[in-house]
């Protein structure tokens, strides 16, 4: 039955789409607030991409030049979405920085439609943050989709990583830099409800929201490594 009482409240109080403010049709009201032109504004990564990154290619070659040089310990990583593309910087700028929570239904969404297809019924892993970073962010915004993904999209999550301590803003960095500013700052999380054991220890999904220089993907596979995961591959909703 149609639920008519909730019909007079949406004209008087329409909602509005997160990404260009117009106000959202009927059609458009699912689990999240983007109108479908903003939708269709979000491109998926289509075409040749990295087979160690995921970052999107113009010529058709296997690797791009920062994996030639780069020895990651992850076999290798996939993402939705480009990080160069505006409309996928703002909704990703709206989530994190702008606190838009309702928008953790819509990554999920997106995320488990991957998970689903390539790394069905393998324990997935949140990239972890630190104590102090979620404070100042106000919630965890990749706790937020990771618990989506368990609850609503029945994913075997397993918060299998803890950030100890809080490392320097990351963004001026480099990969090297990085790398040695994350060291030692990722632990295992000693609680049995997220140990791992048998099938599960040959491969495990990272997942975070943004894939940069992979130097938090590398020190998060090396901690899992050396606590006897065979393979580490990850999935993230862009690449930069
Ligand atoms: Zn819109
Ligand atoms: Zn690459």
């Amino acid at each position: 039955m149609k639920n008519y009482f909730n019909y007079p409240v949406n004209i008087l109080f329409p909602e509005h789409c997160i990404i260009c403010g117009n106000e959202l049709c009927f059609t458009d009201i699912k689990d999240y607030p983007i109108c479908g032109t903003c939708l269709g504004k979000l491109k998926i990564i289509s075409g040749s991409r990295c087979t160690r990154c995921g970052l999107p290619l113009i010529e058709d070659v296997k690797e791009c030049i920062r994996c030639k040089t780069t020895g990651f310990t992850f076999s290798c990583n996939y993402s939705i979405y480009s990080y160069h593309d505006w409309a996928v910087k703002e909704v990703l700028y709206m989530y994190k920085f702008r606190k838009k929570k309702i928008l953790s239904g819509f990554f999920a969404e997106k995320i488990a439609g991957i998970l689903n297809l390539k790394y069905a019924g393998i324990v997935v892993v949140p990239v972890p943050s630190d104590r102090k970073s979620l404070k100042k962010r106000g919630f965890d915004h990749i706790g937020e989709i990771a618990d989506l993904l368990e609850r609503k999209h029945g994913i075997k999550i397993k918060h299998l990583l803890k950030k100890r301590i809080k490392t320097r803003e990351q963004k001026s960095l480099e990969y090297k830099e990085r790398i040695e500013n994350l060291k030692g700052s990722i632990s295992m999380n000693t609680d049995p409800a997220h140990m791992l054991s048998g099938q599960e220890l040959e491969l495990v999904v990272l997942f975070d929201d943004i894939f940069t220089t992979g130097a938090t993907m590398e020190e998060c596979s090396r901690v899992l490594k050396r606590n006897g995961v065979k393979d580490i591959v990850s999935v993230t909703v862009a690449v930069d």
